[in-house]
């Protein structure tokens, strides 16, 4: 199929990563549809830096395959995405987490905590986002600008228009919206300007350089002067050691996550860290 004259070898190895992948596809329907919670959400701490305290948590999706253990989102999104399942799957986990968040009490007034949720680019294909959103939102009581919704720079540099309209209709609902590694991209300060964002989340790897071999603070530096420049809050993923944390904090960096403070948990344990954060 990639062109006339030219001629593949038969590859085993291509075969069986098809069929792997077909079945693979079939086992997530099925997690979908069942009811072993083979699905689940491990929630991780955001941490504000000027004062340690826990101001939210990122809820992210794991699945324990009932052969295979567990598999990462990283392997299984792409083919949620590839098979349309990221639909009803991201509808679960917009549920999922909501319905923690207020088992978790952020619908009380007082401490504003906020539940963050990945949303793939191929769900903003969807013109109905808005509503699911929405729906979610009725169902459990979680109100609107406890959610935030993490979305990659992709999602502000393809079918802008149309993502644009979606953004506003969920800026309309009052989530908040935070573009994910930021800097990993391609977005334009142009873009960021236009679109409704509230945060942008600083991809670890910036983090990562500001320790290693050959440190190198610039970017991460930038890109909070960006964020404070734009009015939106600034978010540091993957801290893990202690010097990142005082050099973010330098900065002006307003949130952080990472295994320094805490890796992602399940439900029980995140829980009991934010009844008891001199846990962390
Ligand atoms: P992400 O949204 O950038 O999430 C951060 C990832 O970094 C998570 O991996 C988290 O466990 C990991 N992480 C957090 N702190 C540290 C640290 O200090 N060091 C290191 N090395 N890693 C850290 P995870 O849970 O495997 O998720 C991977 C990606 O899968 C996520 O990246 C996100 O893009 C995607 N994903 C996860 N859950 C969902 C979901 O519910 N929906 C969608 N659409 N995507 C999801
Ligand atoms: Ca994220
Ligand atoms: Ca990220
Ligand atoms: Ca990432």
């Amino acid at each position: 199929s990639a062109g006339s004259g030219l001629f593949a070898r038969y590859d085993p190895q291509m075969h069986s990563g098809l069929v792997e992948r077909l079945q693979l596809g079939a086992d997530l329907r099925r997690a979908l549809d069942g009811d072993a919670n083979e699905l689940q959400l491990h929630y991780q701490p955001t941490i504000e830096l000027r004062t340690g305290d826990i101001v939210g948590f990122e809820a992210l999706v794991r699945w324990r395959h009932p052969v295979r253990g567990m598999i990462s989102p990283v392997d299984f999104i792409p083919l949620a995405e590839s098979t349309g399942l990221i639909r009803p799957l991201g509808r679960w986990v917009l549920a999922e987490a909501s319905r923690q968040a207020v088992a978790w009490g952020f619908d009380q007034p007082g401490r504003a905590l906020t539940m963050a949720v990945n949303v793939s680019g191929v769900q903003f294909d969807q013109p109905d986002l808005p509503q699911i959103v929405a729906s979610v939102l009725a169902e459990t009581g979680l109100p609107p600008d406890r959610l935030c919704l993490e979305m990659t720079e992709s999602v502000l540099m393809t079918d802008t228009e149309e993502n644009l309209a979606v953004l506003l209709s969920l800026k309309d609902i009052g989530v908040k919206l935070a573009i994910d590694d930021f800097g990993t991209g391609y977005s334009s300060l142009a873009y960021l300007r236009r679109f409704p964002v509230d945060t942008l989340k600083i991809d670890r790897s910036f983090v990562e350089r500001l320790t290693g071999a050959a440190p190198d603070a610039a970017l991460a530096r930038t890109i909070v002067q960006l964020g404070q420049s734009l009015g939106m809050a600034t978010v540091a993923e993957g801290i893990e050691q202690y010097a990142q944390f005082l050099a973010l904090r330098r900065m002006g960096c307003d949130l952080a996550q990472g295994y320094y403070f805490s890796r992602p948990l399940p439900a029980g344990e995140a829980g009991r860290l934010l009844r008891d954060p001199a846990a962390i």
